[in-house]
Order: structure tokens, then C-alpha cells, then sequence
């Protein structure tokens, strides 16, 4: 659909909603914010920019993260929940295979930790290309906070907090504390970096409470854009965990893919006042 022939022809609201079953045109037009949110409606035909919702005047970008009403009524909780399963899948899935390694690879982790020299940091690091940080440990548990909750793990420490996704071993006493957004893409670099500060201040209290008994936190905030787009965060943290070459790109398709579907499922439904989570499949 070339959207200067649909801005030509003037298209009724039905006609629009026609259109919308098409996901391809809701990508590329969500990407140049041309979709007919009600302030592009106003600007081409005269229509009542209020958002359906709050009556706040809107576009795209507030229909897809910044409506109160949309907030409180747990949309965006709702598509978040449904990228973070997606991301708890792929991470489970790892940890498993991880825990049931063979011994060759506990040699592996021993012969690494072997040839460290005095004064030398240890070889196994993140940024060491080929070896993946998680196969220090064979126990990793895992805890997401979905549909039965998450309680911190107490033998790290004691909190109220609840991150989404608690990976940890007794073991080597490390813990990756995963935080998912969902942002609107153009505040990507913004949102990184604000999120970034905010969940390491956070967990500030909890990784020194937790230090002093002898564990490691490692705080990962990771961004998948509403509209569909990948972020390093995502490929990075997926590195890390050992999702690699073709299931790394592969879990990112099924990420981006996720986050892209429910928005435009927040989309369809930017009129219906009510609101009932749903599946999306
Ligand atoms: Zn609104």
C-alpha cells in the first residue's frame, strides 16, 4: 500500500480499518508515523484529535506508549508481559542445556580458570568472543516474573523488589537481574541510557546487601522497540547468556515479532474503551 495514493484517494474510517489487516502496511506505516492516528486525521480531514480513551490530543506515538488510561488499564503491562515470555523462553531453554552440559565443557571451564597469572583478570569474561559467561555454573535457576509472580531469591537477600527475570547460581554466587522495556523507538537511545541509571539505582541497594554476602549482581536492562525494532541491548544480552549466531537471530525475530503484533493489537483496539487482555497469536 503506497501511502501517498491512500492520503489522495481520502479514505473513510472503514476503509482504514479495512487496511489494517494487512501487518506489513501497519509496519511501515507505524515507522514513518503515518498511521491515521486521530491528530493525522485532524491534519488531513478535519477529525477530533482526542485520543478515544483519555481525550488527551494524539498521535501514533501515545496510542502505543503514552496514554494514561491505556497505563492503568495494564495495555502496555499486557504487551510487555507478552515480549518478556517470549525472552524467558529462549533464556530457559539456555539454561537448561547449560546446566546439562557435558563434562568436557566443565574441563573447558577449568582449564580457563587454570591459566589465569598472577595480576591477569580471569579469561572467561563477557567480552571473551567465544566462551559464554554462563558455563561457569551447571545449577542456574531461573525465576520470571509472570503469571505466578516472582519472589527474589532469599538466599541472595531479602527484597520487595521484582525484577522481571532472576537468573542465578548458588554455586559461583552470580545472579543476572534481566529488566525488559518496551519503548517507543525514537527514545531508544534515551530510554538505554535513563533505564540504564534508573535499574542500576535500583538495584543499587540490593547488589551491595548482596555483595556483602559474597555474591555478584550483574544488572541487565534490555529494550525491545514497540514497533518492532531490535536494539543491542537485546543482541548483547542474548550474547551473553550463549544465544548465538542463528538462534540469536532467531530470538530476535520472535522478540521484535512479538513486540510488533501487540502493538498493533494496542492499535485495533485505541477505540474500544474497555479493555480484556487477550493472546495474540
Ligand atoms: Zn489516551
Amino acid at each position: 500500500m503506497n501511502w501517498e495514493s491512500v492520503e489522495k484517494r481520502k479514505l473513510s474510517w472503514s476503509e482504514f480499518w479495512e487496511m489494517e489487516s494487512n501487518r506489513l502496511s501497519v509496519i511501515i506505516r507505524a515507522t514513518y508515523d503515518v498511521l491515521p492516528s486521530p491528530i493525522n486525521l485532524q491534519l488531513w480531514f478535519g477529525k477530533d484529535p482526542a485520543c478515544p480513551l483519555c481525550t488527551v490530543p494524539t498521535k501514533l506515538k501515545h496510542i502505543l506508549v503514552g496514554c494514561g488510561t491505556s497505563l492503568t488499564q495494564g495495555r502496555y503491562t499486557w504487551r510487555h508481559n507478552q515480549v518478556l515470555r517470549c525472552l524467558a523462553e529462549k533464556v530457559e531453554r539456555k539454561r537448561k542445556s547449560i546446566n546439562a552440559q557435558p563434562f568436557t565443557n566443565q574441563e573447558e571451564r577449568q582449564f580457563s580458570s587454570a591459566f589465569v597469572r598472577e595480576g591477569d583478570k580471569p579469561r572467561i569474561s563477557p567480552s571473551t568472543p567465544d566462551l559464554v559467561p554462563l558455563k561457569v555454573a551447571m545449577d542456574w535457576q531461573m525465576q520470571v516474573n509472570l503469571d505466578n509472580g516472582l519472589i527474589f531469591p532469599t538466599e541472595i537477600v531479602t527484597t520487595t523488589l521484582r525484577p522481571d527475570l532472576v537468573l542465578w547460581s548458588n554455586t559461583q554466587k552470580l545472579a543476572y537481574v534481566i529488566e525488559l522495556t518496551v519503548p517507543w523507538e525514537e527514545a531508544i537511545e534515551e530510554a538505554i541510557e535513563e533505564a540504564f541509571e534508573r535499574k542500576k539505582l535500583r538495584y543499587a541497594n540490593l547488589a551491595a546487601e548482596a555483595e556483602d554476602r559474597g555474591w555478584k549482581i550483574k544488572v541487565r536492562p534490555v529494550e525491545v522497540g514497540c514497533r518492532g525494532f531490535a536494539t543491542s541491548t537485546t543482541a548483547k544480552l542474548l550474547r551473553e547468556i550463549g544465544i548465538r549466531g542463528q538462534a540469536q537471530r532467531q530470538a530476535i525475530r520472535e522478540l521484535v515479532n512479538t513486540a510488533e503484533r501487540t502493538s498493533h493489537w494496542l492499535w485495533l483496539k485505541r477505540a474500544d474503551i474497555t479493555w480484556a487482555a487477550k493472546a495474540v497469536s
